[in-house]
């Protein structure tokens, strides 16, 4: 048995409780399976969110059912538009739909009254006057109960108090609304949990309609219920509330019985997840927005160069287990590489250019030489680089005093091939008064013109990336790393401002791009051949002045089963 619930949970334990809740017996037999998912419009999505998405959209995908997106704004609390239209914005660009189902939790304010009403009727809810203080006071312990004098009111006197609760005739925390379950329960979420409470708050939908205001763990329920919802998928920390939502569905009548299942929160190394802790950030002016490409947000992601499958990729593989798990950021960075490995187009790009000079190549000629688009993929094809005497090529692909095993340019050092174009061999260099190197001397072999190996030779240096100076275009050149330098920022406790990483963001300006990037649109996606993946800044870059997000490096620091 022990084994067998681990096969499920390694295959999707969600997916086999729905498969079984559908199946023959099953609480919803042949019945349409529904998921929901229910953001807070009060901040952007960010990667956790992303687990959520895929589980709830997934799972619905998977099942043929559907999925509904509702903005969960039961409170009161300034919720923006901006923020609404952010979130649709996100889902879409994932690449998931929730048709015409597109839903506020307070659309279902006056249904909440009602079934409030309704359990006060039954005798399942009375008024509590504890002011907030009494309240703590009287919550018990493990071994106490919890009190409250006003449990055993008469239900026409809470009737009438929660009416004029509606009414406005009691200021902000005179009294609550109690669900009557179990003031000893074990679970202190079932020890007669406030179901409402008085705020005179304006609300963003509502206006001043209102100022008494469900709880959510009244409210969420009751909403899931009257969607049709068959299954309410959340994170762990709803777990200990299962009891009050199943209670809430068995005592209301509600027209159907969602079930809720729960799943662990994403967490990822050097990043924070909570919006809170993301907004703090973008308030502050330690990001430039809640889409920095630094931002672990859906759209600072989106923004670095991340596409759609590279996340949901990494949301499969990082599956739905019960137990919390905290990811690292070189998971999601493979799982970007993996993507643009195959479909990025390949350039020459120089991001800290030193001058090369051919000094047997004429002055004033100039030719082109062909270059594989995507060794990947022959059907993207080749196009043609110019290639003259004068051309750029990264200041450390050349020492004046080689070091050991270097296998680039010094003096008189090994051939070397220029990719896609001829063998060269450095000679000498130029230095200005300070002793800096400012130029590079090589001679090339006319005879070994070609794409590697075209010409059959073999070489002991190595294949060095190049643009032609006549040719080339100046780019900007954003650099990332971590955002935090300590590992867990998020660790309850930890003063996460305290962990930034003061070198996230280097800028390099005066980077050479090959001509072919001069139609470069916002947005778009290259190897830069032997450096990284970069991605169009959508906001910044335009023709005429580019600017590129470094996607994720070449290198791979992420070992599998480490
Ligand atoms: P935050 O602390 O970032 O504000 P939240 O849970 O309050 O998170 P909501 O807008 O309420 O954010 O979340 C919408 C849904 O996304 C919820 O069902 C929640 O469980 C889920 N979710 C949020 N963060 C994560 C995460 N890190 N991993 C998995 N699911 C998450
Ligand atoms: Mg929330």
């Amino acid at each position: 048995m022990a084994e067998e619930i681990k096969a499920v949970e390694s295959q999707n334990f969600i997916h086999a409780f729905i498969t079984e809740d559908i199946g023959p017996g099953g609480q919803y037999e042949g019945m349409q399976v529904h998921t929901r998912f229910p953001p807070e419009p009060n901040g952007y999505l960010h990667i956790g969110h992303c687990k959520a998405l895929c589980i709830d959209f997934g799972t619905a995908e998977k099942f043929g059912g559907l999925c509904n997106l509702r903005m969960d704004d039961t409170n009161p609390t300034k919720e923006d538009v901006e923020f609404v239209h952010a979130i649709q914005e996100d889902i879409h660009w994932l690449g998931f739909d929730w048709g015409d189902r597109f839903f506020y939790g307070s659309d279902y304010f006056e249904k909440d009254y009602e079934f409030a009403v309704e359990l006060i009727k039954k005798g399942l809810a009375y008024v509590c006057e504890l002011t907030p203080e009494q309240f703590a006071e009287y919550r018990g312990d493990t071994t106490t109960p919890a009190r409250s004098p006003y449990r055993d009111r008469p239900i026409e006197e809470s009737l009438d108090l929660f009416a004029r609760m509606r009414a406005g005739e009691f200021p902000d925390n005179a009294m609550t609304l109690r669900a009557k379950i179990d003031l000893a329960s074990g679970n202190f979420n079932m020890r007669d949990p406030v179901i409402y409470r008085i705020r005179h708050m304006h609300h963003h939908r509502q206006g001043d309609k209102w100022c008494i205001y469900p709880m959510y763990d009244f409210a969420h329920p009751i909403q899931d219920a009257l969607e049709g919802i068959t299954h309410s998928l959340c994170s762990l920390e709803f777990e200990n509330h299962r009891p009050l939502y199943n209670w809430v569905i068995d005592n209301v009548s509600v027209p159907s019985h969602p079930r809720q299942i729960e799943f662990a929160r994403l967490g990822i190394d050097h990043t924070v997840l909570s919006k809170r802790k993301l907004r703090a950030l973008v308030e502050n002016g330690y990001v430039s927005g809640w889409d920095d490409p630094r931002m672990p947000t859906l759209c600072g992601l989106r923004r670095r160069g991340y596409t759609p499958a590279s996340i949901r990729n990494f949301c499969e593989r990082v599956g739905v287990a019960k137990s919390p798990n905290t990811i690292p950021y070189a998971f999601l960075e493979f799982c970007l590489r993996e993507d643009l490995n195959e479909s990025a187009q390949r350039v020459m790009a120089v991001l800290k250019p030193i001058k090369l000079t051919i000094t047997n190549y004429p002055e004033g000629q100039s030719e082109t030489v062909t270059v594989e688009n995507n060794p990947n993929r022959p059907e993207d094809g080749t196009r043609e680089v110019t290639f003259s005497r004068n051309l750029w090529i990264e200041a450390d692909d050349f020492l004046a005093e080689p070091i050991p095993k270097y296998k680039r340019l010094y003096p008189n050092g090994p051939e070397c091939r220029l990719k896609g174009a001829y063998l060269i061999q450095c000679t000498g260099y130029n230095t200005d008064e300070n002793g800096n190197v400012t130029e590079v001397l090589a001679t090339y072999d006319p005879e070994s013109r070609g794409g590697d190996p075209a010409d059959g030779r073999k070489v002991k240096g190595a294949t060095i990336h190049w643009v032609d100076s006549e040719t080339c275009i100046d780019a900007e050149v954003r650099q990332y790393d971590n955002l935090f330098d300590d590992p867990d920022p998020d660790a309850a406790g930890k003063d996460f401002l305290a962990c930034l990483n003061p070198n996230s963001l280097e800028v390099l300006t005066g980077c050479k791009v090959e001509a072919a990037l001069g139609n470069t649109q916002p947005a778009d996606r290259f190897q830069f051949m032997r450096v990284g993946y970069f991605c169009a800044d959508s906001k910044d870059s335009k023709p005429g002045n580019l600017v590129f997000n470094r996607a994720v490096s070449l290198k791979d620091s992420f070992k599998p089963g480490k």
